[in-house]
This record gives C-alpha cells, sequence and structure tokens, in this order.
C-alpha cells in the first residue's frame, strides 16, 4: 500500500526522462519522446519500465503480477486516442472503458487509522504501472478539466500535457525546450525579414 500523496513534483525531468504532463496518465503518454529526431520508448523492456516507474513513484506493491511492455504499449495507444478524445469533448471510446474499468476493478483507497489521525491508502491490485496509471485516469475524468488538455505547439515536439494556468493558455511543454526554441525562431525571422524586435 501506498500513500495517496506523492512525492512532489520536482522539475520537468528526471533522469532525463520528461514529467512534464502534470499527471501520471500523461507523463505515462509521454513515454514515446522523440530525443535528437530519434523515437525512443522509455517503458520498451521490462528494465525501461521498472526504471521509469521508479521516476513516477509507482510502488512495485506486493502482488506478484508484473507489467508487460506489450501490454502498457497497448494502453499507451489506448490513452493517447482517450486524450484526444477528451480535448475534443467527444465520447471516450468503449475498449478504453473496458480497458480501465478491469485495471482498477480490485483496487481503492483504504482508510487507516492511526493516534495521529486518519491516513488514505491508495492499494494497487494488479501490474502497478498498469494500475497506478489507470488509477490516475479515473481520477483525473473524476476531478479535472479535460479541455486543458493540450499538445505542444511545436509540431516537431510530441509532448502532452495538462494546463494548470491561471489563463488557460500554455502552449509548450517546456519552455527550456520548446518555449525558448520558438522564440529563438521568431527572433531569427524578423532578424532575416529586417524587422527589428
Ligand atoms: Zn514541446
Amino acid at each position: 500500500m501506498v500513500p495517496t500523496t506523492q512525492t512532489p513534483f520536482v522539475g520537468e525531468f528526471r533522469e532525463g526522462m520528461p514529467f512534464l504532463g502534470g499527471h501520471l496518465w500523461i507523463d505515462f503518454l509521454n513515454t514515446r519522446p522523440v530525443i535528437n529526431g530519434v523515437a525512443q520508448d522509455l517503458i520498451g523492456t521490462a528494465q525501461a519500465i521498472e526504471h521509469w516507474a521508479r521516476q513516477a513513484n509507482i510502488a512495485p506493491g506486493e502482488s506478484a503480477t508484473i507489467d508487460q511492455p506489450k501490454a502498457l504499449n497497448a494502453l499507451r495507444q489506448q490513452l493517447a486516442q482517450a486524450f484526444d478524445c477528451l480535448a475534443a469533448s467527444k465520447p471516450l471510446p468503449d475498449t478504453l472503458i473496458v480497458t480501465i474499468n478491469r485495471l482498477i476493478d480490485r483496487s481503492g483507497v483504504h482508510l487507516h487509522v492511526t493516534n495521529l489521525g486518519v491516513d488514505e491508502r491508495l492499494e494497487l491490485v494488479g501490474p502497478p504501472v498498469a494500475t497506478a496509471v489507470a488509477w490516475d485516469f479515473a481520477r483525473f475524468l473524476a476531478e479535472f478539466d479535460h479541455r486543458r488538455l493540450r499538445h505542444c505547439d511545436n509540431p516537431a515536439c510530441v509532448m502532452q500535457f495538462y494546463d494548470v494556468g491561471k489563463n488557460n493558455r500554455r502552449r509548450w511543454c517546456t519552455m527550456s525546450l520548446c518555449g525558448n526554441r520558438d522564440k529563438v525562431a521568431q527572433y531569427r525571422e524578423r532578424k532575416s525579414t529586417g524587422q527589428s524586435a
């Protein structure tokens, strides 16, 4: 059992892997980054899954079930489709709903009383990454605004995120990567067309 409160979000990258989505299930979608023009899969092997899960603060759990790269890839594809449906205010695919419910079916939040108060603990039963991601997705549906789901504005970037800004106008996955790149491009363009900045 793990506490429902996660370790505070630190930075946008952890060991070079993007954690900038704002929600676990979106970070899970972002496990296919394009780094230096090469598409990578951060959860493509059992070892890679373990590494990513550690950075994502997903505890391995007590169950003997482990995550399979193939199953995670299928889940990621379904969630990518769901992301676009939600962003466009369209209904979720039925197959995705079945998948999520199957994954979270046996998991739940348990209350645990101590002398100091009451702890809420999340018990995830099943393959840890798939179950944690499915649980996070379900919580997202219940509590967050799907109209704030975004793809990075840089056409060469595949990152997705949840916009928490007051004005709902975040355009870039990160300022350090795509935001600044855009500024530089605009500056070069102005320079080449002879306009002053
Ligand atoms: Zn980007």
